[in-house]
């Protein structure tokens, strides 16, 4: 007789399980802190978390993973992890740019910390990704972690998922994350301590935390102390985003996407929708991810027409304040615009609900886009040196619909990490501050097109990513004004 002999079932593996399928930010920090305790390993310890775990974890699927973390880690820019190892980095915002900035302070060796006000990441809308950004997340293990990331032809991702990938990362690399815990502000160094930040609830033990490099990614419109933002004013736009219920049937799998239909494109489209529902767009996306995502630009006219807008008003804000817009009439339009735009294939589009659990539809204006004059600044106090480095949104607003955001979004990360580099290596702040700037020119210009399409080769280093830059087209003498020291030095 044959006896079968069963592997006993190692509790860790399955705590391992648990913590790269989590689903939600609570799920992840809980079984990261289980597979901790499983594994006898101290996360406090951050720059020997990653090591200790690949050792104490070396059954085939989490080896699967560390080979992918390992290959990135391996690049040679990151010195074996001691490039920053005196840096303590805080960054400010878990939403994507901010934990891709941290994975790239980590893999340099820094003390990462990150603090996010929010206690759950519930955004369900979509993001584009260009292939550069595709490229680098399955480098990260994003398949691992989402089955579904950017199978076939799909080249999005919902902003939570993408959020959950990226925290796994930084989690495994010894970052610090922590949830509901809002920034108030930077404390100056005082007696013996250097840079810390006001947070609320002060009692947290982040607070304590004193740092030499602080990057602010807390999205559009978050204006850190120090930096001036420049608004784009174009002609009024106003955008819808929509999520609807995925039931994941055959039938809604062979609903055709659309991955961006503009008016000057499809002017046959625009004008049937028009005559047939009163809806009058200049453009549409519609991916199927978590949700089936509509995001669309409407015009003011077919708002009022359709009583979504109540009254007319050339402000802005005026025109989309709460009290001016009918929230039935608003689902409506974007139920009846996804209907239409999808061939009426979508027959029961119900409202999947948003973090109030509410129908997660909401209308935004992108008439005016923020973004910031500089992208860096050094400011010193009592001879503390403070490196300030803003990425994502908080850098340039995206224009939604294009899709522009991660991708940018991602590319200031690299080039922030590339100057904490430089900061943590002891090059003159002028000087780096001179090159960040150089490199920032080209940021809101870059495209698919006049990127390099050499994704295996992308680093942190800026040559690598973009086709032609100047390090030094501006010159340490135009950057004095981004070193803002006391008069005690
Ligand atoms: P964000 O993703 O905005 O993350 C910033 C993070 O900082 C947030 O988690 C925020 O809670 C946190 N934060 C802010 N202030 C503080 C503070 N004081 N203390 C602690 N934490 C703080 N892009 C699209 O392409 N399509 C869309 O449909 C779309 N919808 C969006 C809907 C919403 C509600 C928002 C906010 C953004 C949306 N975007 C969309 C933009 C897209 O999410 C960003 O381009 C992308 O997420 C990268 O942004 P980021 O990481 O720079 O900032």
């Amino acid at each position: 007789m044959t006896q079968t002999i069963q592997s006993p079932v190692n509790p860790s593996h399955a705590v391992f399980e648990l913590f790269v399928q989590a689903q939600t930010c609570q799920d992840v920090k809980q079984h990261f802190a289980e597979l901790c305790r499983k594994l006898h390993v101290d996360p406090k310890n951050s720059r020997s978390l990653y090591s200790t775990i690949k050792e104490r974890l070396n059954f085939w699927k989490a080896k699967a993973l560390w080979a992918k973390l390992d290959k990135r880690a391996s690049q040679e820019l990151y010195q074996q992890g001691t490039a920053c190892i005196n840096n303590k980095c805080l960054v400010l915002g878990a939403g994507p740019c901010g934990l891709r900035t941290a994975i790239e302070l980590a893999l340099l060796g820094a003390q990462v910390v990150v603090l996010e006000k929010r206690e759950k990441f519930s955004r369900n809308n979509v993001l584009h990704l260009w292939p550069f950004t595709i490229y680098d997340l399955r480098e990260l293990g994003a398949k691992m972690f989402y089955g579904k990331f950017c199978s076939g032809s799909l080249d999005h991702i919902s902003i939570r998922q993408l959020q959950l990938i990226l925290l796994k990362v930084c989690l495994l690399l010894g970052v610090e994350v922590h949830t509901a815990v809002e920034f108030q502000g930077l404390k100056e160094p005082s007696g013996e301590n250097g840079w810390r930040a006001k947070i609320e609830p002060p009692s947290h033990p982040a607070a304590a935390f004193q740092f030499d490099v602080f990057i602010s990614a807390g999205g559009g419109r978050f204006v850190p102390d120090g930096f001036q933002h420049k608004e784009l004013r174009g002609k009024l736009a106003i955008g819808i985003t929509a999520n609807f219920i995925n039931g994941n049937t055959t039938a809604e799998a062979q609903v055709p996407e659309i991955s961006g239909v503009a008016r000057i494109f499809n002017q046959k489209f625009f004008q049937q929708l028009l005559s047939q529902t009163a809806i009058d767009l200049e453009n549409i996306v519609y991916y199927r991810d978590d949700t089936h995502y509509f995001v669309m630009t409407a015009k003011k006219k077919s708002l009022l027409e359709r009583g979504v807008i109540l009254q007319d008003f050339n402000d802005a804000d005026q025109l989309l304040a709460p009290g001016n817009v009918d929230h039935v009439a608003l689902c409506l339009y974007a139920h009846d615009a996804a209907y239409f735009s999808t061939g009426g294939q979508l027959p029961d589009l119900q409202f999947a609900q948003n973090h109030a659990r509410k129908p997660d539809v909401a209308m935004f204006d992108f008439t005016c886009m923020h973004r910031s004059e500089n992208a860096s600044l050094v400011r010193e106090r009592r001879g503390k040196k403070l490196l300030i480095a803003l990425v994502g949104d908080c850098l340039v607003e995206p224009f939604w619909p294009l899709g522009t955001g991660i991708a940018r979004g991602f590319l200031a990360a690299f080039d922030a990490a590339w100057m904490v580099r430089s900061w943590g290596m002891g090059v003159p702040h002028l000087k780096l501050l001179a090159e960040r700037e150089s490199i920032y020119q080209l940021l809101s210009q870059t495209t698919t097109d006049n990127t390099s399409k050499v994704y295996s080769k992308y680093s942190i280093d800026p040559k690598t990513r973009y086709q032609s830059v100047n390090l030094s087209s501006i010159q340490t003498h135009q950057v004095q004004h981004l070193y803002d020291a006391d008069k005690s030095r």
